[in-house]
């Protein structure tokens, strides 16, 4: 399939409808190009600002190659998309990244099966196929750690934190009974985030590299500069180049990482796609992480990277969004809504970035 750079005019298809593909949407409109969207709800928040929706569940494998005939390329802002639904697109035009990215991402031990064999490490694991595997897993990873759904699981869901003198099995089913790993805690200082994007071409563009806060497992704040040594920076961008150039990936991917000052860096999870901690690119750099998926998924060149402000973003989650008037007349706060209709606990709806003058 052509890898040459489609022009302003052409139509880019995103899979998966949530912030992330109407973020996605506003920017590529900026470009010039126009976007479908596919997803399995009928008003979700990126259908709003693109030019048409699709409204068909993931499988759909005759509404798929109905949308891929109505787009130049796809991609997709939501990672548990079947592997078979994007191969079906991948018939008809250029999805970026591939069906063989999801593959990998979807599955945590799969995932950090191929984190080790490219010498990153990662937390200590053991799988957990059914309810009396889980208290010889608990023991291998240290007798104390999460248990985490193989699949599907994101923001905290499908997990269960086990502590000494649990019952492992009684974890494995309160998280639903499937497949799943247990990891051991990993005394971190800081979370940190890489973004990176790498085009058609093989070039590689690395962001700043934020600091993470989590609540409950949510993400609830990206700080930039992060305050860690630029030695840990430097490693971050160098893990996530390798995952970059291992998948042969197009787009922007995120690898999430685990800071200690006696552990280095161990790496989390792969999100094959713009990311919750890059919201602040928006504000803050020459290229949103929004823009430079577009561009790498058309064909174009990446932009600069560059972060032209210190950052701070903070997500509304649940009822946070209720202050969105007192947000709103908050100057210099940079408030995005997603425009979801119900904010349940533990939902994201928007997110503030404030910015000031580099330090
Ligand atoms: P995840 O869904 O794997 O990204 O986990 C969500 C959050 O839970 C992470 O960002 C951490 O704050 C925490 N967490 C997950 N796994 C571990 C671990 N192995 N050790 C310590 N904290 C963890």
């Amino acid at each position: 399939m052509s890898a040459a750079p489609l022009p302003p005019g052409s139509t880019l298809g995103i899979v998966g409808v949530g912030q992330l593909g109407q973020m996605l949407a506003v920017a590529a409109a900026r470009l010039g190009f126009r976007v479908r969207t596919f997803g399995p709800d009928e008003d979700p928040p990126a259908a709003r600002v693109a030019q048409a929706h699709m409204a068909a569940p993931y499988e759909d494998e005759e509404a798929l190659r109905r949308f891929a005939g109505c787009v130049d390329a796809a991609t997709y802002e939501f990672e548990n998309i079947p592997p078979r639904s994007v191969a079906v697109l991948q018939d008809h035009v250029p999805v970026r990244p591939g069906a063989e990215v999801l593959a990998v991402c979807q599955d945590r031990l799969e995932e950090k099966r191929f984190l080790s064999s490219l010498g990153i490490p990662v937390a200590p694991h053991a799988p957990v196929d059914h309810p009396g595997g889980a208290a010889e897993a608990l023991r291998a990873v240290g007798g104390e750690g999460i248990l985490k759904t193989r699949r599907f699981g994101y923001d905290g869901k499908g997990q269960v934190r086990l502590r000494a003198g649990d019952d492992p099995a009684a974890g494995f089913a309160e998280a639903g009974g499937a497949p799943a790993i247990i990891e051991g805690f990993v005394p971190f200082e800081a979370e940190l985030s890489q973004i990176a994007a790498r085009s058609v071409d093989g070039a590689i563009a690395f962001y700043d590299t934020p600091r993470n806060d989590h609540e409950s497992g949510i993400l609830r704040r990206s700080t930039l500069p992060s305050g860690l040594p630029e030695e840990v920076s430097a490693q971050a961008r160098a893990l996530t180049g390798k995952v970059l150039e291992a998948l042969g990936y197009v787009g922007v991917m995120t690898l999430e990482f685990f800071w200690s000052r006696d552990g280095g860096l161990v790496a989390n999870e792969i999100a094959p796609r713009v990311h919750n901690s890059g919201h602040w690119t928006r504000e803050a750099c020459v290229t949103s992480q929004f823009e430079q998926h577009v561009r790498a998924v058309m064909g174009w060149p990446l932009g600069a990277p560059d972060r032209q402000l210190d950052a701070e973003m903070v997500n509304l989650i649940g009822a946070d969004a209720e202050d969105w008037l007192a947000l709103a007349s908050e100057p210099g706060a940079r408030m995005t809504l997603y425009g979801k209709a119900e904010a349940r606990p533990g939902r994201k709806m928007g997110h503030v970035v404030r910015t000031r003058p580099r330090q």
